[in-house]
């Protein structure tokens, strides 16, 4: 295990040079689209103007005659029909009183010529862009987006808050098109309703002189005229997310050719804070295959819920305790390689990289045991947690669905889309791995890493992988699991 060097450095520039070998990130990044944005932030108003162009490649097997992009940004705004956040979370989120934010589109233009858009969905969160000739697989069109962002005064993805401006699900984002249509699903409050192929992205933001910013990817900055200019990219990506503080230290690691950066406000434990964040990069290096960007960013920030993961960057709430900080920044870092490098539908399916991110979390203590907590005690504490929940469900429900295989939406409360998923998902893990042994798991799991990344996993990939991985017909054992046939 290599040390980690920890050192605080105060300056927002980050170095783009990194020593270790990205050839899979550039040979996978050669067939992406790419998203350039130009934007300024106007602090005044808490809007952000941008100029989105994306280089789109059609890499279906079928030609095109549409794009289809969420906006994510409308579910703040007023009137919205579905709401991101759940109504015992509004008064957290809220803090200053509802508040209410959007994204307006403002042109669009298709190779150079604008042509007349649609803004519909199921409620008001699709841009359809119409192609003037269908695009046929392997063909290349250029789609240039103007938007206003007006962001809403909340503790959430989208929103500005005391400390912070949190700038996730932002952008016009493709939404994935699978077996000849669009997913199209809102934003729906139960768990991270995203789905996305990887793209490539530049972005350069301007800000008002005081901001430091943290990005997926790298960026660096140049000051002038009173304003920061930032520019950051990264490679093979699913999403793009950054987040402004006047507030920010940076304390930095280096673990294995990865580059981590702490941004924080508000901790005076950032060194074990940062530790965490390199012994879970290394843990899971080591346990499912080595990570496969240069960079991550874990950023402290005002933020509702425990934690939210982007590629190369994750939310960590300011109102995180010691002990919920250290869990949320370990099982945040597993989402890197369980949603950020193998992407699932986190719609249909959020069991499988939720699951996996909270068995990582019980891998990490079982393979850390300087913080003196075993794999026996945390399986049994969420066992005994999971049939609690279930035994109170049916009291007040008559009977209990245990299935795992719903959509967020298909949950009856946000409680038991966690249960079923986050908790349900580590027993079901874990008991995988009890009944085939550590190699075999192990082995499955290394599989269904390097078979999957970046691109979109599923139940019955993920099946796929762990037999022929461990040479075990799994398909009835898991299937028993996710449809809820198992009785804990
Ligand atoms: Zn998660």
């Amino acid at each position: 295990m290599k040390k980690a060097l920890i050192f605080l450095i105060s300056i927002v520039y980050i170095a783009l040079a990194c020593s270790c070998s990205l050839s899979e990130i550039d040979r996978v990044s050669k067939q992406l689209s790419t998203y350039t944005i130009e934007a300024v932030y106007d602090e005044e108003n808490k809007r952000l103007y941008a100029n989105q162009k994306l280089d789109y490649v059609n890499n279906e097997e079928l030609p095109l005659s549409e794009l289809c992009f969420h906006l994510y940004a409308n579910a703040y705004r007023q009137g919205a029909a579905i709401r991101p956040i759940n109504n015992h979370l509004l008064e957290k989120a809220y803090r200053n009183g509802m508040s209410y934010g959007g994204i307006e589109i403002m042109k669009v233009c298709v190779d150079g010529v604008e042509v007349s858009h649609s803004v519909g969905g199921t409620d008001m969160d699709i841009l359809t862009v119409p192609l003037s000739d269908e695009l046929y697989p392997g063909e290349r069109v250029i789609v240039d987006i103007e938007f206003n962002l007006t962001l809403p005064n909340v503790w959430h993805r989208l929103g500005y808050n005391d400390n912070s401006v949190n700038f996730g699900n932002w952008y016009p984002i493709l939404c994935v098109y699978e077996e000849g249509s669009y997913k199209k699903t809102p934003y729906y409050s139960n768990g991270d309703p995203f789905y996305s192929d990887c793209a490539n992205y530049e972005m350069s933001v301007t800000v008002p002189e005081g901001y430091k910013a943290a990005f997926t990817g790298r960026a660096e900055a140049v000051i002038e005229g009173g304003k920061t200019v930032y520019t950051a990219r990264a490679k093979a990506v699913r999403d793009f997310a950054f987040v402004l503080s006047k507030g920010f230290n940076v304390a930095t690691a280096e673990v294995e050719d990865v580059e981590i950066f702490y941004y924080y406000y508000d901790d005076p434990d950032y060194e074990v804070s940062l530790g965490i964040a390199v012994e879970s990069l290394e843990t899971f290096n080591r346990l499912f295959g080595k990570y496969k960007y240069g960079v991550l960013s874990v950023v402290q920030t005002g933020f509702a819920h425990l934690g939210m993961e982007y590629p190369t960057l994750v939310y960590i709430s300011d109102a995180a305790n010691a002990d919920s900080r250290k869990e949320t920044i370990v099982h945040e870092t597993a989402h890197q390689w369980w949603y950020a490098i193998v992407g699932s539908n986190q719609v249909e399916c959020a069991w499988l990289d939720e699951g996996l991110a909270e068995y990582s979390t019980v891998l990490f203590y079982e393979n850390n045991p300087q913080y003196n907590i075993t794999r026996e005690q945390l399986i049994e504490s969420t066992l005994k947690s999971y049939k609690t929940f279930v035994d109170i469900y049916k009291q007040i429900m008559g009977s209990t669905d245990t299935s795992m295989n719903r959509a967020v939406n298909e949950y009856a409360s946000e409680t038991e889309y966690l249960y079923m998923t986050y908790i349900k998902g580590e027993l079901m893990f874990d008991s995988l791995r009890k009944s085939i042994g550590d190699e075999k798991f192990f082995k499955g799991i290394r599989k269904y890493y390097k078979e999957n990344a970046f691109s979109h996993a599923t139940p019955q990939s993920f099946i796929y992988c762990m037999e022929r991985g461990s040479g075990v017909q799994l398909e009835s054992f898991i299937t028993s699991w996710i449809e809820g046939e198992v009785i804990l």
